[in-house]
This record gives C-alpha cells, sequence and structure tokens, in this order.
C-alpha cells in the first residue's frame, strides 16, 4: 500500500512539530515553516526520525506564498491526504484599542489561509475519496478570552466552517475534525504564562498546562484508522479548563 502523505502547517516549532514528530515512517510528511532556517530545521527532524518527507516555505498571511506553496506541491505531485491546520499566530488586544492590522492579520493567518489551502486540497480528496482534514482550534473559540476577540473569532470560525466540510465531505469519505487545545507550553503562550504559571495552572483542574505531544497524540488519533467514524468534531485537550 502507498504511503498517505500528510501536510502539517506550521511544523517547525510547537504543536505541529510534535504533530510531526507522531508520525512514522507509514507516512511521508511535509511540513511548513516562514522562514528558511524554519523550513530547514523542519528537513533536518525529518531526515532525523529516518522518515520520508520535505519542507517548504509558506506564509498564510500572503495569498501569493499560499499559490505559491500549492503549484509547487502540484508541480512534484504530491497531494496531501491528511492535512493538518495547525500554524497559528496570536495578535492580542483588547477591542478598545486592536488595530485594523491585529484583527486582518489574524483572521488572514487562521480563517482565510485555511480556506485557501482546503479548498485547493480537497480537489484531489474528493477525487481519491479519501482524506482527513484536522484543523487546530482553541479553547478561545468558547471561552472568549479577554484581548483575544480577533483569535476566538478567528478560532470559532474555523470550528463552524469545520462543520460544513464534514456535511459536504462525509459521502466522499473525507472526515473533518478539529483539535481545541487549552493552555500547552509553546512559545506562544510564553509570555502569557511568565509569572503566572501557578495562577493559570490554578484555572485548570489537572492543574498544569499542557505538553504539545499531549495535543499531537489526539491529532494523530484522528488522522488514523481508528477515527473512522468521527467528523464534525471538536476535540478539546484542555486539562478540564472547559467543560
Ligand atoms: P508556536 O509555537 O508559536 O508555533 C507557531 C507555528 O506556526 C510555527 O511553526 C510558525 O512558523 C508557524 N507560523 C506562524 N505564523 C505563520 C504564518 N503567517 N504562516 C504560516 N505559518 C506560520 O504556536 P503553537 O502554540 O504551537 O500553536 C499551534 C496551533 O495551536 C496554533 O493554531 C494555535 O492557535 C493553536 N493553539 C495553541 C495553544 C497554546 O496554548 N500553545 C492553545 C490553543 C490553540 P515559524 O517557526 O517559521 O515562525
Amino acid at each position: 500500500m502507498s504511503k498517505k502523505t500528510v501536510l502539517i502547517t506550521g511544523a517547525s516549532r510547537g504543536i505541529g512539530k510534535a504533530i510531526l514528530e507522531s508520525f512514522n515512517n507509514e507516512y511521508f510528511i511535509v511540513g511548513t515553516g516562514t522562514s528558511e532556517s524554519s523550513v530547514q530545521s523542519i528537513l533536518e527532524n525529518i531526515n532525523s526520525m529516518n522518515i520520508e518527507g520535505d519542507s517548504f516555505k509558506l506564509d498564510l498571511g500572503d495569498r501569493d506564498s499560499i499559490k505559491e506553496l500549492t503549484s509547487l506541491l502540484d508541480s512534484k505531485e504530491i497531494y496531501p491526504d491528511i492535512l493538518i491546520n495547525n500554524a497559528g499566530i496570536t495578535r492580542d488586544n483588547i477591542m478598545l484599542r486592536m488595530q485594523e492590522d491585529e484583527w486582518d492579520n489574524v483572521i488572514d493567518v487562521h480563517l482565510n489561509g485555511q480556506y485557501l489551502l482546503i479548498k485547493s486540497f480537497i480537489k484531489k480528496m474528493v477525487k481519491n475519496r479519501w482524506g482527513r482534514i484536522i484543523n487546530i482550534s482553541s479553547t478561545s473559540a468558547v471561552l472568549g478570552n479577554k484581548g483575544q476577540a480577533n483569535y476566538a473569532a478567528a478560532k470559532a470560525g474555523i470550528e463552524a466552517m469545520s462543520r460544513s466540510l464534514a456535511r459536504e465531505l462525509g459521502s466522499r469519505n473525507i472526515n473533518v475534525n478539529c483539535v481545541a487545545p487549552g493552555f500547552i507550553e509553546t512559545d506562544m503562550t510564553k509570555e502569557i504564562s511568565a509569572g503566572n504559571e501557578d495562577f493559570l495552572a490554578s484555572q485548570i483542574p489537572l492543574g498544569r498546562l499542557g505538553k504539545p505531544n499531549e495535543i499531537a497524540e489526539v491529532v494523530n488519533f484522528l488522522a488514523s484508522d481508528q477515527a473512522n467514524y468521527i467528523t464534525g468534531q471538536t476535540i478539546h485537550v484542555n486539562g478540564g479548563l472547559y467543560m
């Protein structure tokens, strides 16, 4: 049987890197990063794991960069069977001070970028009558964190989009799900957690922040055949922060 191709956006660090590391050599892995050094570090990681794969540059905030990636993959006949939309950013500010570029940037990278990637890759999945789309959301989508109106709106949009897609694509054997992490120890949460670790932990029933691999394992499960009958769901992985 031929290897399934997995595309993971934002595979250079944090949760995306852990997702990449959760796959073995039964898969062909493609990871993206925003800079040459990120792309290089992903490739080194793939090589050190002795798995087949490749890495490419992608800026989801730039439509030309998305087009470049999709045509490059097309020219190399790399067609993702499993698309993991993980890359993300925050541009936190209370609404009174939120600048238009902070709003636009977050909506572009998360919602518009994912729309464009999904749209270009589902054609082949539909043709193959098999596919998996796993979108990384956030507890912010349901909790509505202060200072994160842009991010919460983008993530809630991703969850809603995923449910519509699950209905549209189910008959083609394409499953679409979200994983919504709580507070996970990555670069994204470094600033928020610095000096606040005890307070944050006190808000979480399991009493600690999560680790990237604790998200990756759920994503990997959703990509596996064990999850064949799961679609249109958002799986919350947050130590009980939201229930
Ligand atoms: P992270 O450590 O900050 O890593 C972000 C990743 O996204 C990096 O690989 C980065 O690439 C890439 N990226 C950044 N801007 C991009 C852009 N414009 N276009 C394409 N790729 C871009 O973040 P993380 O904590 O692992 O977060 C991963 C996902 O989980 C995000 O969707 C985030 O919203 C979600 N999430 C995280 C948490 C948390 O607590 N950490 C909680 C809920 C949800 P470079 O290395 O090249 O910059």
